[in-house]
Formats: structure tokens, sequence, C-alpha cells
């Protein structure tokens, strides 16, 4: 078995090395952070297995497919069902370039669901290829931790094997976290909302992260009535402020009814659907009720206390800044490990780990400058650090330049929409900290922008570049005045 022990402490260890295991690597959850540590430790020349429950696509109890959340029950579906859904404001804007759309436009909620199905069947197949051609085996059932070295695995049929690894990484992800009061059985999350038999007519969505205004644009896109119900007074917490405004402007404005501050209180089954009352008296009746109220990790079977790996009060594993646990051989990567829960961060964590542990190159991942989008519609697209969080922890004045505007599309098909971009600069290093942008195209425009802000990129650079015309983006590189001066100390200098 060739392994390169390369992190520090473990060389030389003799006794150690005589030790003969089964694999080099036991991964547990063969999701995006999971397989990409697998097949890269495997490049790496270790002797890898990783093991996954089987995708079983009718069944909302079994969290399990290769491919994990971002593949079976997150980013792709979810993004399928965006596309979908983003064609009725496609009709509508169709009708000022001169195309003729009927009244009635048919939208067949079971052909888009056969089809997304038939795609995460293909991705599923495409990730298990993926593994065994990297020489990887996938053992298809639960696996839990036994021992440090130590992985048990069950199979469908309940039949149990056990199994000895020099390193076990844990790659389990996550799962939706459901809110505790009367009736909250009634409603689903995320998973089965992916999958729903039937398009409900009236949904309410409690929740105002992600996945809340991802779905309510999803649904609403589809004709359905959505009632958003959030605790704060706008949604994203933790989003640029300016931006939270846009957002909740464009969901009202294609028809999602808001409801800031409020929360849910109870849940009843009545024959014309679910009772729904708030918790400031107000009642509804709805089709759905989908709780997109937080993720938790995946830690409660994992059997964690045997090997006595640390977690955390959410259940998350404590890892170093090498995703190594309080176990010296168990690692951990991705939503699991509750740090930045994004599926590129993942396959970045699980890159990092194989180059440390079977590479012979420590390498910790970089945190910093992550661009996210949330595919609301229109999307919003960030990366760096929000005007709000620039002030908090600026040693210098805060340059914002933004640019509100009807896009050109709008100003013919009559959308009352703006786009709204944002660059929040360092006053003194001339360095840009953050970019964000409420509009059409923005991940794919934050993309490129996150790149600039990896390299380090002033606003005297983006100002030299030139523009791409006609584009929203070129707004980005023509920014010129100031839109506000803050103050190290949080104060206004200029409110132009
Ligand atoms: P988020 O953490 O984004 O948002 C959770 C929301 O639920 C918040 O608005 C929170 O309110 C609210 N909430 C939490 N507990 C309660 C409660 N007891 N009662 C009422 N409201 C509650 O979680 P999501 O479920 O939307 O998504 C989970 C994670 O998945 C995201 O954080 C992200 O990491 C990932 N994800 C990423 C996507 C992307 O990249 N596009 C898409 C989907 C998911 P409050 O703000 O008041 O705390």
């Amino acid at each position: 078995m060739s392994r390169k022990m390369l992190i520090d402490g473990e060389k030389g260890n003799s006794n150690e090395e005589n030790v003969q295991y089964d694999f080099d690597l036991f991964v547990i959850g063969a999701g995006s952070g999971g397989v990409r540590a697998s097949r890269t430790s495997a490049a790496f020349g270790a002797k890898v297995a990783i093991c996954e429950l089987p995708f079983n696509p009718v069944s909302s109890e079994v969290i399990g497919g290769v491919g994990g959340t971002c593949v079976i029950r997150g980013c792709v579906p979810k993004k399928i069902l965006v596309y979908g859904s983003s064609f009725r404001g496609e009709f509508e804007d169709s009708k000022n370039f001169g195309w003729e759309v009927n009244e009635q436009i048919d939208f067949n909620w079971k052909k888009l669901l056969h089809n997304k199905t038939q795609e995460i069947f293909r991705l599923n197949g495409v990730y298990k290829r993926l593994l065994s051609n990297s020489g990887v085996t996938l053992f298809e059932g639960e696996g839990k931790v036994t021992d440090p070295h130590g992985v048990e695995l069950t199979q469908v049929d309940g039949t149990k094997h056990r199994y000895s690894a020099k390193h076990i990484l844990i790659a389990t992800g996550s799962r939706a976290q459901r809110v505790p009061f009367p009736g909250q059985e009634l409603a689903i999350t995320s998973d089965e909302a992916l999958s729903l038999e039937e398009l409900p007519k009236r949904a309410v969505i409690l929740g105002g992260g992600y996945i809340a205004v991802e779905f309510a644009s999803i649904w609403r896109g589809m004709g359905v009535s959505v009632d958003l119900f959030y605790r704060k007074e706008l949604p994203l917490r933790g989003f640029d402020d300016e931006m939270r405004v846009v957002v909740a402007n464009n969901l009202e404005g294609r028809g999602i009814k808001l409801h800031p501050g409020k929360t849910l209180s109870q849940l009843i089954k009545t024959e014309h659907g679910i009772r729904v009352l708030t918790d400031h008296g107000e009642e509804l009746i709805a089709d759905v009720v989908l709780f997109a109220t937080g993720r938790l990790p995946n830690t409660k079977r994992l059997n964690l206390e045997a090997a006595g790996v640390e977690v955390d009060k959410t259940g998350a594993i404590k890892v170093d800044e090498y995703s190594r646990s309080s176990v010296p051989s168990i690692w951990a990567v991705g939503d699991v490990t509750n740090r930045m829960n994004l599926t590129p961060v993942a396959l970045m964590e699980g890159t990092c780990f194989s180059k440390t542990v079977f590479g012979g190159q420590p390498s910790k991942p970089d945190y910093k400058d992550i661009p996210c989008a949330v595919f609301c519609i229109p999307p919003l697209s960030v990366v760096g650090l929000s005007e709000q969080e620039a002030i908090e922890q600026a040693n210098s004045d805060i340059l914002v330049f933004t640019s509100t505007f009807t896009p050109m599309k709008n100003s013919i098909s009559g959308r009352q929409e703006k786009t709204l971009m944002k660059l929040v600069v360092d006053s003194e290093t001339d360095k840009v900290l953050g970019a964000s942008m409420c509009g059409s195209d923005a991940p794919e425009i934050m993309q490129g922008i996150a790149v600039a802000l990896k390299c380090g990129a002033t606003k005297a650079q983006f100002d030299s570049t030139v523009g791409i015309h006609p584009s929203a983006a070129e707004e980005f590189v023509t920014m010129r005045s100031v839109t506000r001066h803050v103050t190290a100390g949080g104060k206004p200098k200029t409110n132009l």
C-alpha cells in the first residue's frame, strides 16, 4: 500500500506505518466533497473506498444517492426548476418584442418533474462512473464509524461489513431543519418540494434564506399563489442590505405576498387544505407549507462518539484548518462541518484534504472572496464584503459605488424591475473589497468579478477595463461617482 503521510506529527511513526488497513481512505458520503476527495486521493495513489445509500427518487426518507444533496436534491434539480419557472417572465416580456403569446399558457408540471428526475438519474450515473474510472471502490450502503480506523457498512438488505482504513473522511452533508410547533409534520422541506406529485395552487413558505426565496420564485413563476413568512424585516440575512431591499421588491413585483417580521405558529389539516396560523393571529389556507428554515449537519447516525470525534452544539464536526477532526485519523469536509455550506466550498475542502493527506502538499481551504448566488428571479450574486461588513471590518474609509438602472430588455418589455450593482472599495488601498448585483445573469457576471477580487483588483483597474457593450456587466467598469463615502468609524462623510 503506498502511503505517504505528510501531516506534521505523523512522519516517522513506525508502528502506524506497519499497520495494514483495508483502505488508505474510507469516505462516508458521496456528495460533492466526498466524491471530489475520493477521486483526488485516488489520483495521488491512495486505495480509496466510498459509501453512499442508493438513490431512491420516490422516497423523501432515504437521504441517499451518489452525487449528494447538490445533484440529487439541491442545486441541480433546483436550477432546473428555476429554468422551468423563468419562462413565464420570458413569455410576458416577449410581447413588446413582437411575439403573439396566447393568453392561455399551459404549464405541465409532471413533464418537467419527469425530465428533471431523468436528468438526476443521468448525473447519478455520471458520478458513479467518475468514481469507478478513478479506481475508487463504491459501496452502496450506510457507513458508521466504529473506532478511529473502522467503518461499519450496512447495505440496503441489512447485511453488515466492517472495513479498516488509515484515514476516514466524513462528508455526509446536512439535512433540512424543521420548526417544532403544533402540526409541523404537515409541512414539507425542500427534499419533497423538488419532487411534489402535484403542483400546489397555494403555497406558504417559512424562512427568508436561500431556499425560501428560490422556491418562492420557482412556484410563483409556475403560477402558484405564494405567501412568504420571515422573521426579519428583509429576506436574506447576511447579504448586503441594499440588495435585500431590491430582492424583496422584486419578489413582491412578481406577485409573491411578503410577510416580514412574522412566523407560523400552527398547522391544522382540513378538508380544504392546510390551515396555517401565524404568530400575528392571521389564518391562511394552503396546499403546501414549506419549511425553508436552515439545515443541520448529518452526524446523528454516524456513531461518532465511538471514536471520540467532537461535534459542536449543532452537531457539526469540529475540524482544524486542514479539515482534521479531534481524532487524528478522522477528517471531515462540506456541510457536515458547517463552515461555509456551498457545493464549490465542499469541493475546495475535498481537494485540500487530498493534497494534505496524500499529495504531500499541506493545503488549507481559503474562504476569502468566495462568490455565491441566490437563484431567485431575477438572481442575486455577491463576492467579498457587503457594505455593512466592509464598514465593520474597515481600518480605513469605505467608498461605495452603486448603479441602479433599467436593463435594456425591460425598457422594451415594460417590466418594472431595475438592476442594482454595487462595488465597495477601500479608500486607502483602492482595493475592491466587495461586489454585488441583483439582476439578470448576476451569477454569470459575478464569477468573473470574483477572479478580479481574488487577484486583489483595485477600483482603478476596474475603471481601466474596457466594457462589453451593450451589456449590463459593463456597468461594473463604468461606475465613476461615489454614492457614499463612509468614514472608518462607520459614519457617512458624504451622501451623494
Ligand atoms: P438559510 O440559513 O439560508 O436561511 C434560513 C432561514 O430560516 C432564515 O431566514 C432564518 O431566519 C429562518 N429560520 C431559521 N429558524 C427559524 C425558525 N425557528 N422559525 C422561523 N424562521 C426560522 O437556510 P436555507 O434553508 O434557505 O438554506 C440552507 C443552506 O443551504 C444555506 O445557508 C446555503 O448554505 C445552502 N444553499 C445554498 C444555495 C445557493 O448557493 N444558491 C441554495 C440553497 C441552499 P433568520 O434570518 O431570522 O434567522
